[in-house]
């Protein structure tokens, strides 16, 4: 700690002064996003060991008006967890407990610190499992997932985050503590705080510090296939199919040839097949019994009088399976190697979404980036894309990201996917919602946050 600031020499006396970080140097892995992409000076890093700490830091950050900006694994894609200008960082990492797992409720309470892949071994311990699952697990935050509602390659399944969630412990903005129950999962009926509201939120709410969590029995068996196909609309005719035949899939993944080569490249895997198709769809078929038998029935279904389904492997136990996992989810890791992306969650509805795909080199290309490469992946079986765009030139990132988020509308989908609106997307929340839409958001913020102290410049619109 360098400064004499009054608000930073309070925060010291709260948290301890080791746990406040003022300097350029310690601060700077707080100040940037994973992409590299956001980043901006914080006023200071503040690291609260628990609740307490966390409600008297906001406490003090509340009484001299200064913005906050709550940061969990700073793993978020939208720009929504780094600071803009001159916040505090209140960074939750420490709040990393983990109760003991409730294995007849089926359920566990963990701070919000606690790693996504922390909580997964924890259940896994105990015969249970955790329903979200994410390729950034062994960083991003159960607060920082719930804070975007996050959705990951379990959703087609399990829902996103809010339908893991029971309840919750926030810290609101003047920095009292409140707990309360999440919709159904909040225990009984009456109870005054429903505080469904902030899961989703993105840090404009409240500081979420504590969860309760839904856990789930893990299924005995699985299986996975990689279908080589010629295109998107292919790869949906398959997942039809595959789900008609072998029931709902715990995973449903779309790859195109760009994304596959450069994971390839970067991980040093075998190709998977001799020549790298168009695009490719890994399911995961999961049960009580076996589905190796299942799974291998349903892509011979899928194949069947279907040209556009070019070749496919079945993996079954564990190493193959972990080999086909791999192929798509070190996407983001290889793709962001190659140098700067430009990277747009989006959510189409599953009639609209080949179209969209094949549409998007020529709508990029006319919108400025005529050189650039478009390399989509994401989670299938919901509709929920990740288009990435490398070798945009720096002058035409808006125009590019904005003709892809009007194709998007008019596609009938959603600009802002599982990854929120964060910084990125904001200007979109108009064009994508009503103006009712916007006024309740808006309403709601007013309401939890009347001061607009926390996370301001993230998720709403000017
Ligand atoms: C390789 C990779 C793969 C990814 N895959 C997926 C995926 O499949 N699905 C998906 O949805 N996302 C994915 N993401 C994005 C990211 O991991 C998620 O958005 C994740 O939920 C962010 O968690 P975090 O702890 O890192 O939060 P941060 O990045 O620290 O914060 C994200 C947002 O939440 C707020 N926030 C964080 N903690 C709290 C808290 N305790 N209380 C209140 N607000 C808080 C922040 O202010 C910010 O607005 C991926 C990212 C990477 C790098």
């Amino acid at each position: 700690m360098t400064t004499a600031d009054p608000l930073v020499a309070r925060l010291a006396e709260v948290v301890g002064p080791t746990q406040v970080l003022d300097d350029p140097g310690s601060c700077a892995a707080f100040e940037t996003d994973w992409t590299g992409r956001w980043q901006g000076r914080a006023r200071a890093v503040v690291r609260p060991a628990d609740t307490a700490e966390v409600a008297a830091v906001v406490t003090a950050c509340a009484d001299q008006g200064a913005a906050i900006v709550p940061q969990g694994g700073n793993t978020g894609l939208v720009g929504g967890s780094v600071p803009r200008d001159g916040e505090v960082v209140v960074s939750l990492t420490r709040l990393d407990d983990l109760g003991p797992v409730g294995v007849d409720a089926r359920e566990v309470t963990v701070g919000a610190g606690a790693t996504l892949a922390a909580v997964q071994e924890h259940a896994a311990a105990a015969g249970l499992a955790y329903g979200v699952d994410l390729a950034a697990r062994d960083s991003a935050t159960i607060g920082g997932t719930i804070a975007t509602d996050a959705g990951g390659i379990r959703v087609v399944r399990y829902g996103a985050t809010r339908a893991q969630v029971r309840r919750l412990e926030v810290v609101l903005a003047d920095g009292r503590i409140v707990e309360g129950g999440v919709g159904d999962g909040g225990g009984p009926s009456g109870e005054p705080a429903d505080l469904g509201s902030v899961i989703g939120s993105e840090g404009t709410l409240a500081l979420i510090t504590s969860a309760r969590l839904r856990l789930l029995q893990p299924p005995r068996h699985r299986a996975v296939a990689l279908l080589a196909v010629s295109d998107v609309a292919a790869a949906l005719r398959a997942q039809e199919v595959i789900v008609r035949v072998a029931g709902p899939l715990e995973a449903s993944e779309l790859v195109q040839a760009e994304g596959l080569r450069r994971v390839v490249q970067g991980t040093g895997q075998r190709p998977p097949f001799a020549v790298t198709p168009p695009a490719a769809v890994l399911v995961e078929v999961a049960g009580a019994d076996p589905v190796a038998d299942r799974l291998v029935a349903a892509v011979g279904a899928a194949a069947e009088g279907d040209p556009g389904v070019l070749d496919a492997l079945v993996g079954v136990d564990a190493a193959d399976r972990t080999r086909l996992w791999q192929l798509r989810e070190a996407h983001t890791e290889a793709l962001a190697a190659a140098g700067p992306v430009v990277k747009l969650d989006v959510v189409v509805p599953l009639a609209a979404l080949a179209g969209f795909v094949d549409g998007l080199p020529a709508i990029v290309r006319g919108a400025g980036g005529e050189s650039c490469e478009v390399v989509v992946f994401g989670h299938l079986g919901v509709g929920d894309l990740h288009v990435n765009l490398l070798g945009v030139p720096t002058p035409w990132v808006t125009a590019v990201e904005d003709a892809v988020c009007a194709a998007v509308v008019a596609a009938g989908g959603r600009p802002d996917g599982e990854h929120g609106v964060g910084v990125q997307k904001r200007a979109w929340v108009p064009r994508s919602r009503s103006a009712d839409e916007v006024a309740a958001m808006r309403a709601t913020a007013r309401a939890f946050d009347p001061a607009g102290l926390l996370n301001p410049g993230v998720r709403l619109p000017d």
